[in-house]
């Protein structure tokens, strides 16, 4: 049967082919072969994820030796243990990856999904109940599978057209897929500047997310048609619209090779106002990417990403390594490191989001200020790594003076640290702050005596003046870059700069959205950062543009209060 599914696009461009459904679990979970060699290496993987779990119960067991809790919580893990114990879960599975020679973590979710039959069958409702305790536990083991290296396929593993259907995917599962060959995304949960979606755009393959329903009505093997400009799944096509699409992909493909063209031009307006146009990446391997966008610096590298999907922090040498990396291949030119942005939906390994509201909380360089060894290792890192090229320093969330006080403070004890060390590094590294939270766009002046740049976090900043939590699909039809109160705010931190002569940048989505590149130009940025892949396609616009029409266009679209008016502007400019 032929259907049609509607989310919100996130990654442009076309793709057709057959649906790799993730596993049901709230973990999602992958498919793939073990060589027969490897067989009973998957099976010892299984073996000690079941074993870690059983460490898990018992360390559990000893947290809570008193109080009215304790009779209860040791009937709840007892029952987990029973239900981990129990030869149907852990035999079956293992027989399932002898017989099949399918992945633990396949095997385990399948058999998951027998038990639960089982279970939907049984008359009694407090043992029908119990359901979620098989999954609790299933969860546990899948969780320690995923520290093993085995979790996907192998990097090198050709998946063919596969196009991944998940339920929801964090960032960090997303990292993970960076290395194999999916050729679409979707997702029934998401919203388009989630820290997901900005993966899967790095990933620069179309990708859908916000479909509700897609990893239920969608089977293993459909074919499918991912438009990710139009964010529409078709769901097994007939010819004439399979022909039709792939007329508009082979289009697609065209206009991606003609913008080649002008990657060594110089992004320069139709009247020689010259733009930087720099790239955002999550790792060093991202790199490749950039250079074959032509942008002249790194705008944003989210060093953040270096610590998940691992058990450990990455060390300062570590770190230093990465950044001496970017720095080198990137030869002179700009490669600003914002430092550790965790929290909220980018959590590290075993530390899962507690707090009510993660987005208001221990993010950023709220976490970095609560973890000075943690932060200074990383600001020792940049500085050692700042010798082999333009590294700066770009610091996230600022909301309060007292924060970039400290961090300066920080800054200057590591100087002192590696100076005595005799370690040399940049003495002028520049320190810059994102203003990404109202408080600092509104403060701005109070800010702008501190740091030496300026870099806009339109996401955040969008989220936390117009209270749309930037993750939640439910409210992602008010999170509106074009609302009144965001241009205001963009373009007093823009002018604001400007006049002091301060550099800024928007390194936000906002910089890579083609219909509003006339508009910021307009309003005066000269410095845009974003996902390599949409780099070309601004730098064309760029190219078309003629200040003096644009200038009075956009500073009429800030004084309009009105949607409809806005809108037209913005067309106006863009036409
Ligand atoms: C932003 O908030 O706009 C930004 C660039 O940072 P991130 O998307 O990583 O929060
Ligand atoms: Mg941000």
């Amino acid at each position: 049967m032929s259907f049609i599914l509607q989310g919100i696009g996130v990654s442009g461009g076309i793709t057709i082919g057959h649906a790799h459904l993730a596993a049901p679990a709230a973990l999602e979970v992958v498919h793939y072969l073990i060589p027969k060699n490897q067989v009973s290496k998957e099976i010892i993987r299984l073996d000690n994820a079941f074993a870690s779990v059983r460490k898990e119960f018992k360390l559990l067991q000893s947290t809570v030796t008193s109080g009215p809790a304790l009779a209860e919580f040791s009937a709840f893990i007892d029952l987990h243990q029973m239900i981990l114990d129990d030869p149907t879960l852990s035999e079956a599975t293992r027989n399932s990856i002898l017989q099949t020679h399918c992945n633990a973590e396949w095997a385990l979710t399948q058999q998951m999904d027998v038990l639960l039959e089982q279970f939907e069958a049984i008359e009694d409702a407090y043992l029908r109940e119990r359901k979620t305790d098989v999954v609790q536990v299933v969860e546990r083991v899948l969780k320690a599978l995923l520290g093993h290296p085995g979790y996907l396929p192998p990097a090198s593993k050709n998946l063919g057209d596969s196009i991944l259907v998940a339920h929801d995917l964090s960032p960090a599962d997303m990292m993970q897929y960076k290395q194999h060959q999916f050729t679409a995304f979707l997702t029934d949960m998401g919203s388009l500047t989630s820290h997901t979606a900005i993966v899967a755009r790095s990933l620069n393959i179309p990708s859908v997310v916000a479909l509700h329903y897609a990893r239920q009505l969608i089977l293993e093997d459909d074919c499918l048609i991912v438009d990710g400009n139009r964010g529409i799944v078709i769901v097994n096509p007939d010819k004439y619209v399979l022909d039709e699409y792939r007329l508009r992909k082979s289009q697609i493909e065209l206009e991606k090779r003609k913008l080649k063209r002008i990657k060594t031009v110089a992004a320069v307006t139709l009247d020689g106002e010259a733009i930087d146009l720099y790239a955002n990446i999550e790792l060093p391997e991202d790199l490749d990417q950039v250079k074959e966008s032509g942008a002249t610096g790194i705008g944003l590298f989210r060093s953040e990403f270096l610590f998940l999907n691992r058990d450990d922090l990455p060390s300062e040498d570590e770190q230093f390594e990465a950044y001496r990396y970017v720095a080198t291949r990137m030869r002179g030119k700009p490669v600003t490191i914002r430092t550790f942005d965790l929290g909220a939906d980018k959590n590290l390994k075993g530390t899962s989001q507690v707090a009510a509201n993660p987005a208001l909380g221990l993010r950023a360089i709220r976490l970095s200020l609560t973890e000075p060894q943690m932060f200074l290792a990383q600001l020792r890192a940049i500085l050692r790594a700042s010798k082999y090229g333009q590294i700066r320093i770009l610091v996230p969330m600022l909301s309060n003076v007292s924060e970039i006080n400290q961090t300066l403070h920080l800054i200057e004890s590591a100087k002192q640290d590696l100076r005595a060390e005799k370690i040399a590094f940049d003495e002028n590294i520049q320190v810059g702050g994102m203003i990404e939270i109202p408080a600092a766009a509104l403060c701005l002046e109070i800010f702008m005596k501190k740091v030496d740049f300026l870099s806009i976090g339109t996401n955040d900043l969008i989220q936390y003046t117009l209270a749309v939590d930037r993750v939640d699909d439910t409210v992602a039809h008010l999170y509106d870059p074009l609302h009144p109160a965001i241009l205001w705010l963009v373009s007093r931190v823009i002018q604001t700069a400007n006049r002091a002569k301060m550099p800024v940048a928007i390194c936000g989505e906002m910089a890579g959205d083609i219909q509003f590149t006339r508009l910021l130009l307009g309003l005066g940025l000269k410095q845009f950062s974003m996902y390599p892949a949409q780099l070309l396609t601004v730098k064309n616009q760029i190219l078309k543009s003629y200040l003096p029409d644009i200038i009075p266009l956009a500073h009429k679209t800030i004084k309009t209060d009105n949607p409809e008016k806005i809108l037209g502007l913005l067309a106006k400019l863009n036409s």
